[in-house]
């Protein structure tokens, strides 16, 4: 039977913050926008590397994968999707698409779809993540794409990766709007403008917004971060750590640039040297180019790499840029080094000198892996007498600018999602026109 109407169900993304999931049927046609992973729902059951899923049938029984039928490429019906399309490369919106149908088309930006392939060749085979075989149709800001009854526009915004857009989806029952991920106090808060410019123009009926910061919000910019970057750098006698997720280009950029200022190189991982690499086609994005001076690559000590990472070391060893612990070791007040928590075995090697510091760049703690190791990282940092500064701007809309945001775009229902408040978020925009729906999970939304 085809139905008139236009619906909304949520897969993913209710009451936790990622796994975004979001199916849109208008009449016959369906297309999901984003299709990522639980962590909150997978940490309840496995604890990676030990305990971790073997096979698809293991995430479906446990409800971290849900049951949608004729989208999945183990279920042998024939496809009900007619396209998935991705807001961005953070795996809480991408990952699994590695379980989607490989005859349904998967549109996204040109840079997501580099993160992911790039990501993909790191983290080898994964039964959580592979892209391998995907149809990817990519798109621009400005572009419109038909999907059947569909046209839908997506409209680059400002977030904690690159490559990152909202959405304008025309049905035939109005003006959908999706956020995915945004801020606007990141590096380039006018992509976030534009976006809310033209959801604002759709007159949308509907908006599924992000609602992540309702909780822990601050006044902050990147702008301010490479201020107070500056102020550590300029400081420090030894070597800097820095401890950043790899897929915020924006944040690398402030390292690069402090360090430069300071006459420091940064040297990033293998893995980050991997992504500057694959990003380096897209000028637009001005990531820093692996053959500039300023940058060094940090080597791990370990007896077997990867395909990709002997490629990286062959061909940027002629040119003196590989570094090893001890070599760092050597001009430690010359260097910000890029160093994951789960890398600290190479300060073994490193030996921080008297007066180094530790910077950690990202959310605090991240995850609750992260939450468990907290013990771990003041042990590690006690040892080497190395004090811990907190410097940090998050990805997300503050609660403030999301009023603002969501008062101009001005739509007649409001989804939120990505958050584990969206009952104090409903309180706090109820005087908004828009009517705050509390989104339960499965449930069908008629628009
Ligand atoms: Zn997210
Ligand atoms: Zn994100």
């Amino acid at each position: 039977m085809v139905k008139n109407s236009t619906t909304l169900t949520f897969y993913g993304g209710v009451n936790e913050i990622g796994g975004n999931k979001i199916l849109l049927q208008d009449r016959d046609t369906k297309v999901f926008f984003d299709f990522g992973m639980s962590f909150a729902m997978k940490k309840q059951f496995y604890s990676p590397p030990f305990l971790s899923p073997k096979s698809e049938k293991s995430l479906q029984e446990l409800g971290i994968l849900p049951q949608i039928a004729g989208v999945y490429k183990f279920d042998p019906s024939p496809p009900e999707v007619d396209a998935v399309f991705i807001s961005h490369g953070h795996l809480d919106h991408s990952a699994y698409l590695s379980f989607i149908k490989r005859e349904i088309p998967v549109y996204c930006g040109e840079t997501t779809q580099t993160i992911l392939q790039a990501l993909s060749e790191i983290r080898r085979a994964d039964l959580e993540f592979s892209v391998a075989d995907i149809d990817f149709r990519t798109f621009r800001t400005g572009k419109k794409i038909r999907v059947d009854n569909l046209e839908i526009e997506p409209s680059h915004v400002d977030h904690s990766v690159p490559g990152a857009y909202g959405f304008v989806i025309h049905t035939s029952n109005g003006a959908v709007v999706y956020t995915g991920d945004f801020r606007d106090h990141g590096a380039k808060p006018e992509m976030t403008h534009d976006f809310v410019e033209n959801a604002k123009n759709a007159k949308p009926v509907a908006i599924v917004t992000e609602a992540t910061n309702m909780t822990g919000a601050t006044v902050s910019s990147e702008a301010e971060v490479q201020g107070k970057l500056d102020s550590i750098v300029a400081q420090t006698d030894g070597i800097v750590l820095a401890e950043f997720a790899y897929s915020d280009v924006d944040r690398l950029n402030s390292f690069y640039h402090i360090a430069k200022k300071n006459h420091r190189c940064l040297a990033v991982s293998l893995k980050q040297a991997h992504l500057l690499d694959a990003l380096q086609k897209d000028k637009g994005l001005r990531v820093p180019d692996l053959d500039d001076e300023g940058i060094l690559i940090f080597r791990k000590s370990k007896k077997r790499f990867d395909k990709w990472e002997n490629q990286l070391i062959e061909q940027y060893e002629g040119q003196n840029k590989i570094f090893d612990g001890f070599e760092v070791s050597k001009q430690q007040y010359k260097v910000v080094l890029a160093l994951s928590f789960y890398d600290f075995e190479e300060l073994i090697s490193l030996q921080p000198a008297a007066g180094s510091c530790y910077v950690l760049s990202a959310s605090e703690p991240f995850n609750e892996e992260m939450e468990i190791d907290y013990e771990r990282l003041i042990n590690w940092l006690s040892h080497y007498g190395l004090p811990q500064y907190h410097v940090h701007v998050s990805g997300h809309m503050m609660p403030l600018q999301l009023k603002a945001a969501l008062k101009e775009i001005n739509a007649k229902k409001i989804f939120p999602i990505h958050t584990e408040s969206a009952g104090l978020f409903a309180k706090f925009m109820r005087d908004l026109k828009g009517q705050v729906t509390l989104v339960e999970k499965c449930k069908e939304y008629t628009l």
